[in-house]
């Protein structure tokens, strides 16, 4: 596995690939491996024939800035990772290399950007929809993987691709979870033993408001009353939204922690 650094590096070694006309995968992370990325860089390199995957923490998706300095980082243990995992390249590009003294140009996603996260982080879906394109661009992957877990997120991107004609698969693949339920996140490392016990509610309510929807009855107030119940936690939202689907999405503060989840509900929606 190579590690790229900037730009012009990863054209010129994505040249031969490009040229012989062999399927480029290409999955965005920010690090801090679990195996949440683990299965996106499996399921890269099963469809693809060159496997790229871009390591960068995007400041310009933050909303706080003790959020961007204390996101977790360790290059070295990605790159082992990365390289187990079958990845031809990881692109590690800085700052500066993404975003140049001068940089003015962005992606602004429309509505679906405006609600829940986006309303939660103002400019946070701009940020993502910038850079996956900028990466985009670079890499030029037939298909790009991406975790369901952050469905709004997976819903912007497509739209981005679709309105942009920029003429490849995005792939979404099924939340990976620990064994008690909890969402794999980077950002659960911060959490304490006791605020990863109140964390749970998070998944419990988002299976209470499934099973509700299956029973004909309300999801978000099933989810809300399991939410409500668990102790010291804030709940930001709780709402259905269509992400390629029903979908009951949620998000919690719990001490200085945000966590993100979401459940799709059945077909049998009504
Ligand atoms: P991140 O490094 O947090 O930006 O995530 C990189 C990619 O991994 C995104 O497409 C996320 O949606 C995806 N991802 C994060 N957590 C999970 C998870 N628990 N299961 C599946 N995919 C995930």
């Amino acid at each position: 596995m190579r590690i790229l650094r900037t730009v012009n590096e990863v054209r010129e070694a994505l040249a031969p690939a490009r040229e012989l006309g062999e399927r480029i995968g290409l999955v965005p992370t920010m690090g801090a491996f679990h195996d949440g990325h683990r299965a996106l860089m499996r399921a890269a390199r099963e469809a693809s024939d060159v496997v790229v995957v871009s390591l960068f923490v995007n400041p310009a998706q933050f909303n706080a800035a003790g959020d961007l300095a204390r996101y977790p980082r360790d290059e070295e243990r990605d790159a082992r990772d990365a390289e187990a995992h079958g990845v031809d390249l990881l692109f590690v590009p800085s700052v500066e290399e993404l975003y140049p003294p001068g940089f003015d140009t962005w992606v602004e996603p429309g509505e679906l950007a405006t609600t829940l996260e986006g309303a939660a982080r103002p400019g946070h879906f701009r940020a993502v929809a910038t850079v996956c394109t900028k990466l985009f661009a670079i890499v030029t992957p037939t298909a790009a993987w991406f975790g369901q877990k952050d469905a709004q997120q997976v819903a912007v991107v497509r739209r981005v691709v679709s309105d942009l004609d920029l003429g490849l698969e995005i792939v979404a693949l099924p939340t990976i979870r620990d064994s008690d339920g909890l969402a794999l996140s980077s950002r659960n490392v911060f959490l304490s033993p006791q605020e990863r016990r109140l964390s749970l509610a998070l998944p419990r309510a988002l299976e209470a408001g499934s099973a509700a929807h299956e029973a004909g009855g309300n999801a978000i107030a099933a989810a809300r009353s399991v939410l409500d119940g668990a102790g010291e936690i804030e709940v930001e939202y709780v709402a259905l939204a269509d992400f390629d689907g029903p979908t009951l999405v949620a998000a919690i503060r719990v001490g200085e922690t945000r966590l993100i989840d979401n459940v799709r509900l059945g077909r049998t929606s009504r």
